[in-house]
C-alpha cells in the first residue's frame, strides 16, 4: 500500500513543487511507482512534467473533477515522460473548490475536509509505492484536504528567512489536523532549500534550524562516516529544469539538486518499512 506524503509549506516560493516534482521522480527512477498528486491552482507541478494546459481542458479529467467525485484517479492520472511516475493534473479550475466546499453547513464542511480527496485516494493506494502531492501556499481547503489524506508531510524551508515562526505555525497547523482530521498524521520532515554557502544569512538559518529542528531533518552518511543532513542546494539547473519541462535528473544528472534529490529520495526509501 502506498506511503501517502504531502510536501506542504504555508509560505510561497519555498520549493515545494521543486521537491514534490523531483522527490517523486527520484522515486521513480528507483524503480518505485509513484503517483503525483498537483493540489495547486497554479498547476506548477502538472507544467514542470510537460503538460499542456490547453489540450488538458479538452480531453482529460484533472484533480477538479476527482475531489467534486466526478472522475475516478484512475481516470484522471496521466503516465509521464518518466517511467512508473503517473500524475494527476490540475489546471485553474481547482480554484472554487475552495467556495465550493466552505459554503456547506459546518458539519459538511468537516466531512468533505476530511474525504474529498482520501476517498478517491484510497481507491488505488494498492496500485502505488508512493504518493506524493503538491501543496498550494496557503492552509485553505486544498492543502487540508491533502492532509487529511495524508501519512505524512515533508515540509521545504527556504534557507533566506529566518522561518522559525513559519514552523511554528505549521506545527499547530498539522497539530489541528491530527486532532481533528487525521490522527496518524505526522511530520516526515524539514528540508532546507535553495542553501548557497555564499550567504551568511543562508549559513544561519541553516544552523537556525539546525538548533531547533535537528531531529526532523533528514539524515544519511557522507563517504567519510560521518552523519548529515539533506539540504536543497540553491542550483541554476534546478530553477532551469522546470522550463525544459523535465525533472533535474533528465536535466542534468550530475548537478548538485539531482544529487541532494536523489539523497532525500535514497533517505526516504531507507527509512520505508516492508
Ligand atoms: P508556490 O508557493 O508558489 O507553490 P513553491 O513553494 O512550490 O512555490 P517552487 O515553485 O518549487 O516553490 O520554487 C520557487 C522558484 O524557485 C521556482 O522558480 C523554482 O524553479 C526556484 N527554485 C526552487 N528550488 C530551487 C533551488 N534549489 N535552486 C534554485 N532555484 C530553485
Ligand atoms: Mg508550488
Amino acid at each position: 500500500m502506498a506511503e501517502v506524503i504531502s510536501i506542504a509549506n504555508q509560505k510561497g516560493g519555498v520549493g515545494k513543487t521543486t521537491t514534490a516534482v523531483n522527490l517523486a521522480a527520484s522515486l521513480a527512477v528507483a524503480e518505485k511507482k509513484v503517483l503525483l498528486i498537483d493540489m495547486d491552482a497554479q498547476a506548477n507541478a502538472t507544467t514542470y512534467l510537460g503538460i499542456n494546459q490547453e489540450q488538458l481542458s479538452k480531453n482529460k479529467s484533472t484533480v477538479y473533477e476527482v475531489l467534486l467525485g466526478k472522475a475516478s484517479i484512475k481516470q484522471s492520472q496521466i503516465a509521464t515522460s518518466v517511467p512508473n511516475l503517473f500524475l494527476v493534473p490540475a489546471n485553474e479550475n481547482l480554484i472554487s473548490i475552495d467556495t465550493q466546499v466552505r459554503t456547506q453547513s459546518k458539519l459538511k464542511i468537516e466531512k468533505s475536509l476530511k474525504t474529498i480527496l482520501r476517498k478517491p485516494l484510497q481507491a488505488v493506494l494498492d496500485n502505488y509505492n508512493y504518493v506524493i502531492i503538491d501543496c498550494p501556499p496557503n492552509f485553505a481547503t486544498l492543502s487540508v484536504a491533502s492532509l487529511a489524506a495524508s501519512n505524512s508531510v515533508i515540509v521545504p524551508v527556504q534557507c533566506e528567512f529566518f522561518p522559525m515562526n513559519g514552523l511554528t505555525n505549521l506545527q499547530q497547523n498539522i497539530e489541528i489536523i491530527r486532532s481533528g482530521l487525521n490522527g496518524r498524521l505526522t511530520i516526515k520532515g524539514i528540508l532546507p532549500t535553495m542553501y548557497t554557502n555564499q550567504t551568511n544569512i543562508a549559513k544561519e538559518v541553516l544552523e537556525d534550524i539546525k538548533a531547533n529542528f535537528m531531529e526532523k531533518l533528514f539524515k544519511y552518511t557522507d563517504e567519510s562516516n560521518q552523519t548529515r543532513c539533506v539540504c536543497i542546494p540553491r542550483n541554476v539547473k534546478l530553477a532551469e529544469s522546470p522550463s525544459f519541462a523535465k525533472p533535474i535528473m533528465f536535466y542534468d544528472v550530475k548537478s548538485p539538486g539531482a544529487v541532494a534529490y536523489r539523497r532525500l529520495a535514497n533517505v526516504i526509501l531507507g527509512e520505508a518499512v516492508g
